[in-house]
């Protein structure tokens, strides 16, 4: 049998090509259910009689039902953004799978609730399971790992740090209780503070022996509380997603408590900065709650070197004896380190993987991925304490789904409300999955037994590889290279005279392609970023109907409060002073996912580019036209 995928049978299709088999396994889903209705217990008489369908108020009933789908179904048509299409490209949105939609709606019908697996026997297993194939893709010992299905990125992270905070309170805790404190006699409250995760693990496993955990865990934040500022300084780059202003917030820790790292020109952490925030901050004395890392940028896709924050906390181990949690906010760019893993799941040396990418033609020649650094980074997010991912982006399924992963399983028992230890007691061959509660040991409580059906079958269709999950990805990814190479050398646009051209902002990491418009000879930041404002509109459900657009993407404004002045190495690129960047103190840029599966193929690819060019002649003609016509009127005035 051939494993390796074959990317257009994972989709609808722009128009629904696979419409035979997408509807016939949706019926088969539908069917099936009512046959495992009926079958159970039949001697069990119809209780909705023929007699009572006669009703008038019966059939008034189904009349409504049948109106208010009508009303939704013209709703959703109406005014809904077509993701599906290869003319959308901005969120991290496209077309999801086929095998995820079934799956879920199959699922959905049996109503099965994650909380707890007395309410999903079969879903609670399949979470599980989905789980650990992110815990594996992320190179993490599946034995010891631990990761399950969130709502999205955002609880993820909230979880991410909810450990991170209780983990670092735990040292304290154990100082505390009269019948524990011995294990860390003799060290100060410094020392507490800046234990290595895995140390205050085992120190974990000590307490579970002595049947105290319980007790001290309640000594812990989780029963005592936060103290202001107690637990130290969570460091993440600017780059960060606003749901790490929201944790720090919601976990009691203060966003002034927030340090904020500072992005090179490339968007990544700056590695140099990096290290002097960190080492000034052991120098003071001042813990580390946790330092987080971006792989994949909201904003521009970039990806931070997790490599170096490995190397600095070895460093601050080495020199300070002091050491913080890693996290890596890989909700976007997660599912990217299944292009590095071969058919059995291993991390392949750089070589061979270009090699592969040739011979297999995910990334053909003249290329630029992966870039050095970015390999580097990917390869060690296996050594880091959690990972956020979301399958509901580059994994190419549905909402809702993202997901949290954990390097040492021994973790969850610090937040769960479970009677400990949820794996124990669960373990592999133990066959006592009753025990399993999710809702315990979790942010969220009740959950859909369907999303977790979603991921597990879109991973047991499209292995985590590169086999699979690589080809998918990959045609964004060439595509982006492309896309970001044709920016660069486009011919300006030429509109009455007036000239426009379009650069992309840098060589993306990913496959997010950030790029502005700007008129040749207009040097005014405001200008450029009320044009670029206007194009957007026009390009996106702003200025109406989505579906009478030619081409929709999305849109952000870099500014000197989140960034710093990084921006401005882009607008003097493009031929603005320093003083306009301080004056404006933003770039207004127009952001495109490159997630379409669809457009990998050069000559596809290049009749789309030059149609894209009339859409963007038509668009900057409107947008002229326009100012004409404010310029007469101004002048009839
Ligand atoms: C999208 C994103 C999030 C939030 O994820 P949701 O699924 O939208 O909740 C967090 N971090 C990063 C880097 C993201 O790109």
């Amino acid at each position: 049998m051939n494993k390796e995928v074959n990317v257009d049978a994972l989709f609808l299709g722009p128009k629904s090509e696979n419409r035979v088999f997408y509807k016939e396994m949706m019926e088969y889903a539908i069917t099936e259910h009512m046959h495992w209705r009926s079958g159970f217990h039949p001697e069990d008489s119809a209780l909705v009689t023929p007699r009572a369908q006669h009703q008038p108020d019966f059939r008034d009933t189904l009349y409504r039902t049948e109106g208010i789908l009508r009303d939704l179904s013209s709703r959703l048509k109406n005014k809904s953004v077509p993701w599906f299409s290869p003319r959308y490209l901005g969120h991290m949105n496209a077309d999801t799978f086929m095998v995820s939609h079934l799956a879920y709606v199959m699922t959905m019908l049996y109503n099965q609730n994650n909380c707890a697996v007395e309410a999903s026997p079969v879903t609670t297993d399949l979470e599980l399971e989905a789980g650990e194939d992110l815990c594996r893709m992320f190179g993490f010992d599946v034995s010891k790992s631990w990761g399950h299905i969130t709502s999205g990125g955002t609880v993820a992270n909230y979880e991410g740090l909810w450990v991170a905070r209780n983990l670092k309170s735990m040292p304290l805790a154990i100082a505390r209780h009269e019948g524990a404190k011995d294990l860390v006699a003799g060290m100060t409250e410094h020392q507490l503070l800046n234990m290595k995760p895995t140390d205050v693990l085992d120190l974990t496993d000590e307490l579970k022996k002595r049947g105290m955990f319980e007790e001290v865990r309640e000594l812990s934040v989780r029963g005592a509380g936060v103290e202001p500022g107690k637990l130290g300084k969570l460091l993440v780059p600017r780059s960060k997603h606003y749901s790490w202003l929201k944790a720090m917030d919601l976990l009691g820790l203060g966003q002034e408590n927030i340090v904020q790292l500072d992005v090179d020109g490339n968007y990544r952490t700056d590695v140099q900065k990096m290290r002097e925030t960190t080492l000034r901050l052991m120098e003071e004395g001042t813990p580390i709650l946790g330092m987080v890392s971006v792989v994949g940028t909201t904003e521009e896709g970039s990806v931070d070197a997790v490599h170096e924050v490995l190397k600095l906390r070895e460093e601050c181990e080495e020199k300070f004896g002091s050491s913080f949690f890693i996290h890596v906010d890989a909700a976007y760019g997660g599912y990217v380190r299944s292009m590095f893993l071969d058919e059995n799941d291993q991390f392949m040396e750089y070589d061979a993987l270009v090699a592969t990418y040739r011979e297999s033609e995910i990334v053909p020649e003249g290329v630029v991925w992966p870039k050095r650094d970015v390999y580097d980074a990917f390869k060690a997010m296996s050594e880091v304490d959690s990972i956020t991912v979301d399958p509901h982006k580059v994994g190419y399924i549905q909402y809702s789904a993202g997901a949290i992963t954990m390097k040492d399983k021994r973790i969850v028992d610090l937040i769960s409300y479970h009677a400990a230890y949820v794996f124990e007691e669960a373990g592999e061959d133990s066959g006592d999955e009753h025990s399993v509660m999710l809702g315990s040991s979790i942010m969220e409580g009740s959950k859909a037994g369907a999303a977790a059906a979603a991921v597990w079958a879109a991973h047991r269709l499209v292995p985590l590889n590169i086999t699979g999950y690589g080809h998918v990805i990959g045609r964004g990814i060439v595509t982006a290279d492309w896309f970001a190479s044709k920016l660069a050398t486009a011919e300006p646009f030429v509109i009455q005279g007036r000239s426009f051209e379009v650069r992309p902002l840098m060589h993306p990491d990913f496959h997010m392609v950030n790029f502005t418009f700007k008129e040749i000879g207009n040097d005014s930041l405001a200008d450029h970023n009320s044009l670029n404002q206007r194009i957007y509109e026009l390009c996106s459900y702003a200025s109406g109907r989505a579906y009478s657009k030619d081409f929709l993407t999305s849109s952000t404004s870099l500014s000197v409060e989140e960034y710093g002045d990084t921006p401005c190495a882009y607008t003097s690129l493009r031929g603005f002073t320093d003083e306009e960047w301080q004056k404006e103190g933003s770039v207004y840029i127009l952001r495109a996912a490159i997630m379409t599966p669809f457009l990998r193929d050069e000559m596809r690819f290049s009749q789309y580019w030059s149609n894209l060019r009339d859409i963007f002649t038509q668009i900057l003609t409107e947008i002229v036209d326009e100012e004409n016509k404010k310029a007469m009127s101004h002048s009839a005035a």
